[in-house]
C-alpha cells in the first residue's frame, strides 16, 4: 500500500487550524490567495506520493552504504531529490532575496508532512537545510549570506546541523569541540561529533555543516558555545568549490529505522583544523541554533504526523481488505472494519494523526503571524504563541506518530510484524522522532520551565482563554451529532487549566514536584488543545460548504468522548503523581 497526499484535509487544516485563511484576509502574506495555496498543496501531494513515497520501501532495504569516506544514497533518491529542489520545494518559505518563494512557513509545515509520510528518511535531511538557512538568514554576515544562502536555499547544496558528542547530548553545554581564532578571520575547528543526519552523503557536490564548538577562552557551559559555519569543500571567491575542508565522515550508524538517512560520526582536524567561519558572535552560538532548532523541532513533529498519516491509510485498506470472523448483516466472513474493536482503533488513530495536524500547523501559523503582523504588539504575542505551542507540537506529535505506527501495526494482526507489508517501517521509523531534536522529556521540561512562565503566565492564560471560547460556541451549536462534546472538552480545559496553576505555583518552591509532572502534563495540554482545536474545525466545516461537516463532527466527538476523558487522569497524574516519583528511588534501586 503506498501513500496518496489527504490534499483535502490538509487544506482544510491548513486554513481553519493554522488561520491561513485569516491571515490571507489580513494581508499578512501579501497577493497569496486560498486557491494558489490548494495549487501548492496539490503539486507538493503529487511529488510527494508519485516520486517520493515508491522510494520509501527500497531506501528501508538499500540503507546508505559507507565506503572510504563515501557514503552511496539508495537508487533512485539522488534523481528524486534533484528533481524535488528544481522544482523549488526546497526555498518554499524562504525569503525571496535568496532565491525562495517568501511563501507562509504554515504552507512550507504542510508540505514538509506530505514529505515524510511519503518518506521520513527523504524528508529528514532538507528540512535541517532550511533550519540552516534561517539561522544563515538571521545571524550571518553578508558575506556569509552571498556565499551560502542562494545554493542552500535552491538545495543544491544541503546542510547539517551539530551539536552532538559522545559526553554531550541532551546537555548540550558539555561540548567539547574546539574552535582557535587563526588570525584571518576565520577559525580552525577541532573534535567529534556524533548521529549526524545527512553529514556525508551524494545527493549534492557541497554539504555545509552547521557546527557548534567552544573557543579555548570561553565560559563554561552553553553561555561559552559558538556556532561556525564548516563547509565539506571551500568554496572559492567565484563561488566554485575549491579544496576540500579537514572535515570527514569516520562512520555511519547501522540503526532501527530510517535506514535511508545517513547517520554519521564528523570528525574535525585531521590535518590541524577545519576551516569554519563564525556564524552571529562569538559564545552566542546557541541563539543561532535556537533558531535553528525551533524550525527542526516543528518539523520533528511533523514527521510525526506524517508518519501517522501513512500507518493510517495503511491500516484502513488493510482493514477493508482482510477478512475474519462474522458480523451482524455480512454473509459469510466480514471485513476487519466491521467489528467493533477494529473501528475504534482505527477511529483513534486517525482521532490523534488529525489532532497532531491541527497542533502542529497551528504552530506554523503563529510563527507566520510573529513576523508578519503589522502590530508589534500582535507579532509579540504571535511569537509568545509559538514559543508555547512549540514543544506540545514536537513532542504530542511525534509521540503520536509511534503510537498510531504501532496500533497500526496492531491492526494488521500477524502480518504487521511481517516486513513484507510495510507497518513494521512505519513504527521503526517513527520511533526516532520523540528522541531527536531535544528528546519529548527535554520539551516536556522546556514546556513547564520555560514557557509555562512566559510573561508571568499570560501567555499560557490567554491560550486557554481561546480554548474556552471555541468550546462555548461548540456548545451553542447543539447539534445531537456533536453528543457530550462539549461538556468533556469543558472538562479537559479545566483540567489543563489546573493543572497549569498547579504547576505555576510549584516551579520556585519545589522544582523536582513540578518536572516530575512535566510528560503528563504535555500529554494533557495536547490532549485539550488537540480535540477542542477538533471541534473548532467541526466547526468551521459547519459554516463552510463541502467541507464534510458530518465527518468532522464525528471525528471531534470521538476524540472528545474516547480520549479528552484522559484528561482528568493526566491532572491526577501531574498534581498527585509528583510524591511517588521522589520517593521512587528506592523501588529503583
Ligand atoms: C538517528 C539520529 C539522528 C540524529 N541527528 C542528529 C543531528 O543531525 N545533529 C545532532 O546534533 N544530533 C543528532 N542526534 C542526536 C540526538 O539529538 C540526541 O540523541 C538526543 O538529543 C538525546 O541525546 P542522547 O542520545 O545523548 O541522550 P541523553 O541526553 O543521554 O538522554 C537519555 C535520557 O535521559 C533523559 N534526560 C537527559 N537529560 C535530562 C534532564 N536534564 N532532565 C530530564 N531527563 C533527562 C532524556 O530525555 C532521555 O530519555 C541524532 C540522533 C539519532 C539517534
Amino acid at each position: 500500500m503506498t501513500y496518496r497526499a489527504p490534499v483535502a484535509e490538509i487544506a482544510f487544516t491548513l486554513k481553519h487550524a493554522a488561520g491561513v485563511g485569516r491571515a490571507i484576509e489580513d494581508g499578512l502574506y501579501g497577493d497569496l490567495t486560498e486557491d494558489l495555496v490548494d495549487a501548492v498543496i496539490a503539486e507538493a501531494g503529487k511529488f510527494a506520493s508519485d516520486v517520493i513515497a515508491p522510494l520509501n520501501r527500497v531506501g528501508d532495504q538499500h540503507g546508505t552504504p559507507f565506503r572510504d569516506g563515501a557514503v552511496t544514497m539508495p537508487p533512485g533518491w539522488k534523481r528524486a531529490y534533484r528533481d524535488w529542489a528544481a522544482a523549488g520545494w526546497n526555498g518554499l518559505a524562504a525569503s525571496t532575496e535568496w532565491g525562495g518563494q517568501g511563501l507562509p512557513h504554515a504552507l512550507n509545515a504542510a508540505c514538509i508532512e506530505m514529505w515524510n509520510s511519503a518518506s521520513m528518511a527523504f524528508g529528514l535531511g532538507p528540512f535541517l537545510t532550511m533550519g540552516g538557512v534561517e539561522a544563515l538568514a538571521h545571524h550571518g554576515s553578508d558575506d556569509l549570506k552571498r556565499t551560502y544562502l542562494p545554493k542552500l536555499v535552491s538545495g543544491e547544496w544541503m546542510g547539517t546541523m551539530q551539536l552532538t558528542e559522545p559526553q554531550a547530548g541532551s546537555d548540550v553545554g558539555a561540548l567539547r569541540a574546539r574552535a582557535e581564532r587563526a588570525g584571518d578571520g576565520t577559525y580552525r575547528i577541532t573534535g567529534q561529533k556524533i548521529f549526524i543526519t545527512y553529514g556525508e552523503h551524494d545527493l549534492t557536490d557541497n554539504i555545509v555543516h552547521f557546527v557548534l564548538a567552544r573557543l579555548p577562552d570561553a565560559p563554561a557551559g552553553t553561555k561559552g558555545i559558538s556556532l561556525f559555519v564548516v563547509p565539506k569543500f571551500l568554496v572559492n571567491a567565484d563561488g566554485t568549490l575549491g579544496a576540500r575542508n579537514d572535515a570527514r565522515c569516520h562512520s555511519i550508524e547501522h540503526k532501527l529505522g530510517i535506514h535511508a538517512s545517513p547517520t554519521c560520526t564528523m570528525v574535525y582536524g585531521d590535518a590541524g583544523g577545519a576551516v569554519g567561519y563564525l556564524l552571529g558572535e562569538e559564545n552566542r552560538g546557541m541563539n543561532c541554533m535556537f533558531t535553528m532548532m525551533n524550525n527542526a523541532r516543528l518539523a520533528v513533529g511533523v514527521q510525526g504526523v506524517g508518519i501517522a498519516e501513512r500507518a493510517l491509510q495503511q491500516a484502513l485498506a488493510y482493514a477493508r481488505e482482510r477478512r475474519q470472523g462474522r458480523h451482524a448483516g455480512a454473509g459469510g466472513s466480514a471485513p476487519i472494519i466491521a467489528h467493533a474493536d477494529v473501528r475504534r482503533t482505527l477511529m483513534t488513530m486517525r482521532a490523534l494523526t488529525r489532532a497532531a495536524r491541527t497542533i502542529c500547523y497551528a504552530t506554523a501559523g503563529a510563527i507566520d503571524r510573529s513576523h508578519r503582523a503589522d502590530d508589534k504588539d500582535e507579532r509579540r504575542r504571535a511569537l509568545e504563541r509559538a514559543s508555547l505551542l512549540t514543544p506540545v507540537a514536537k513532542a504530542f506529535s511525534t509521540d503520536i506518530g509511534v503510537e498510531v505506527a504501532s496500533l497500526g501495526v496492531q491492526v494488521h494482526g500477524g502480518m504487521g510484524f511481517i516486513e513484507e507489508t510495510g507497518a513494521a517501517q512505519h513504527l521503526r521509523d517513527a520511533r526516532i522522532a520523540p528522541i531527536y531534536e531535544g528528546t519529548n522529556g527535554i520539551q516536556a521540561i522546556d514546556l513547564v520551565a520555560r514557557k509555562l512562565p512566559l510573561s508571568d503566565g499570560a501567555a499560557v492564560k490567554a491560550y486557554l482563554d481561546e480554548l474556552r471560547e471555541t468550546v462555548v460556541a461548540v456548545a451553542a451549536v447543539n447539534d445531537p451529532a456533536l453528543g457530550h462534546t462539549a461538556a468533556r472538552l469543558a472538562e479537559a480545559v479545566e483540567c489543563l487549566d489546573r493543572a497549569t496553576a498547579w504547576l505555576l505555583g510549584r516551579l520556585e518552591k519545589e522544582p523536582d514536584a513540578a518536572l516530575a509532572g512535566a510528560t503528563p502534563y504535555l500529554k494533557l495540554f495536547g490532549t485539550a488543545a488537540g480535540g477542542v482545536m477538533l471541534a473548532g474545525e467541526a466547526l468551521a466545516a459547519i459554516r463552510a460548504s463541502g467541507s464534510d461537516p458530518a465527518g468532522r463532527m464525528a471525528i471531534a466527538r470521538f476524540f472528545a468522548e474516547n480520549l479528552a476523558v484522559q484528561a482528568s487522569g493526566l491532572e491526577r497524574t501531574v498534581v498527585e503523581g509528583a510524591d511517588s516519583v521522589a520517593e521512587a528511588e528506592a523501588a529503583l534501586a
